[in-house]
C-alpha cells in the first residue's frame, strides 16, 4: 500500500486577449484563473485536480499525509467536513480520483460505474454578442456536428434575449436543441442585482416554450425551491439548476419538491466525484437528468466527464457541457493547462480512453509561463 505524500497547490492566470465579455460578470474578464492541485504518492505516482480555489487548504493539509490514497470515501468525507469549516476543496478529490485511477489500472469513468466512456456536448456560449453573431456562433456548431446549444440570457432588456433566440432558431430550424441559462442563481461577489421573480421567470418561460427550448437553467434564486417547483408544475420546459448549489441535502430537498428536471452540480465545485456519483444515480433513478456545469478549465470538463459517462450515460445524460465561444473562448484557451484541448468529434461526441485515471496530461511549460500568485479574473 502506498501512502500519500506530498499535496501542491499551484495558481495560474492566462491572459486573455480579446477580454472575455461573460454574460454572468458585470466586468470582462482579463485574465482566466486555474488552481492545479497535485497528489503524488509514495511510490512516485501523481494525480491532478483543478476547480475551486483551494481557499483555507492550507491549514488542513495534514490531514492527508500518511493516508492510504486509496481510501477515497474517508477523503470526501474530510473534504466535506472541511467545506463547513473553510473553501471547498473538491479539485483535491479529484486529484485522488485520478491517483487512485492510476494505481488500479483503471480508467475513472470505469471506477464510476463504467456505464459508457462518452457524451454528447452541447456548446455552451458565454457571452451576449449582437444578434448575427450568435446566430454565426450557432451555424458553427451545427456544422461542427454538435447537437446543441445553449444562450445566454440576461441583456438589459429581456426583448433582446428573445430575438436572439428568435434569430437562431430561425436559422437552425430543428437541427440544433437550443438551451437557455438565465443565470439568475449565481452572482458575482460584487454583483448585487437581485434575481428574478417567479413571475418573471413564469411569463419567460412561456416565450421559451415557443421556441421549443430544451431546457431553462437557473431562471430564479438557487435558494427559491418554492418558485422553482411551481415554474416546473407551470411549464412544459424542462427546469435546470444546482451548478453551485453545496450539500447533498440540497438536493435532495429539491427531488422531494420536483423543483427540477435537470441537476447541475460541478464535481469541481460542490460534493465531488464519490457524492455525485450516488447523487447522479438518483436523480436518474427518479426520471430526471444529470448534466454538471463544467464552465472551468477543461480539467473540470474531463473530471465530470469521467463522472456523468461512468455514473449515469447518455441515457442520464443526453449533453454534457463544453464551453464553447470563439474567439475569445476556444477549446485551446479553455484548456490551456493541458497538452492537448479536449475536442467533441464530428458527430458531437466527448470519448474517454482507458488510460488510467483521468488521462490528462498537463502542459507543464505553459503551467510554469503562467504561474501567479493568485486567481481571479484581472
Ligand atoms: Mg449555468
Amino acid at each position: 500500500m502506498s501512502s500519500i505524500e506530498r499535496i501542491e497547490i499551484t495558481q495560474h492566470q492566462f491572459d486573455l486577449e480579446p477580454p472575455f465579455p461573460a454574460a454572468w460578470d458585470s466586468q470582462p474578464r482579463q485574465r482566466f484563473p486555474a488552481t492545479i492541485v497535485r497528489v503524488t504518492d509514495s511510490d512516485g505516482r501523481e494525480g491532478i485536480g483543478s476547480g475551486d480555489v483551494m481557499y483555507g487548504f492550507d491549514d488542513f493539509r495534514h490531514l492527508f499525509i500518511g493516508h492510504d490514497p486509496l481510501d477515497l470515501a474517508r477523503h470526501s468525507a474530510v473534504i466535506d467536513n472541511i467545506g463547513f469549516h473553510a473553501g471547498r476543496c473538491w479539485p483535491l478529490e479529484v486529484a485522488l480520483w485520478d491517483l487512485a485511477g492510476k494505481i488500479k489500472g483503471q480508467p475513472v469513468w470505469q471506477m464510476m460505474g463504467g456505464v459508457s466512456n462518452r457524451l454528447k456536448a452541447y456548446a455552451s456560449s458565454g457571452t451576449h454578442r449582437a444578434k448575427d453573431d450568435v446566430v454565426a456562433l450557432a451555424e458553427q456548431v451545427r456544422d461542427a456536428g454538435i447537437p446543441a446549444l445553449k444562450l445566454r440570457f440576461g441583456r438589459p432588456e429581456i426583448q433582446d434575449d428573445l430575438d436572439v433566440l428568435s434569430a437562431v432558431r430561425q436559422a437552425v430550424g430543428e437541427r440544433l436543441e437550443l438551451m437557455v441559462d438565465c443565470n439568475q442563481g449565481w452572482r458575482m461577489p460584487w454583483d448585487t442585482q437581485t434575481p428574478w421573480e417567479y413571475a418573471k421567470a413564469l411569463d419567460v418561460a412561456r416565450e421559451l416554450e415557443r421556441y421549443g427550448v430544451y431546457w431553462m437553467e437557473e431562471p430564479l434564486y438557487r435558494g427559491d425551491y418554492q418558485g422553482m417547483a411551481r415554474l416546473n408544475a407551470a411549464t412544459s420546459l424542462k427546469i435546470a439548476g444546482g451548478e453551485m448549489t453545496r450539500e447533498p441535502y440540497e438536493f435532495r430537498e429539491m427531488l422531494r419538491r420536483d423543483c427540477l428536471d435537470v441537476y447541475q452540480p460541478d464535481a469541481v465545485c460542490s460534493v465531488g466525484m464519490l457524492g455525485l456519483k450516488k447523487l447522479a444515480q438518483d436523480v436518474v433513478a427518479a426520471g430526471k437528468l444529470f448534466t454538471p456545469h463544467t464552465w472551468g478549465n477543461g480539467i473540470g470538463v474531463i473530471a465530470n466527464l469521467h463522472l456523468t459517462a461512468g455514473a449515469v450515460g447518455p441515457q442520464g445524460a443526453p449533453f454534457l457541457e463544453y464551453p464553447f465561444d470563439p474567439p475569445e473562448w476556444t477549446p485551446e484557451k479553455r484548456d490551456f493547462p493541458l497538452k492537448a484541448p479536449l475536442l467533441a468529434d464530428h458527430d458531437g461526441w466527448l470519448t474517454l480512453s482507458d488510460a488510467p485515471g483521468l488521462g490528462l496530461e498537463l502542459d507543464e511549460a505553459r503551467l510554469k509561463a503562467t504561474r501567479s500568485a493568485q486567481a481571479t479574473y484581472r
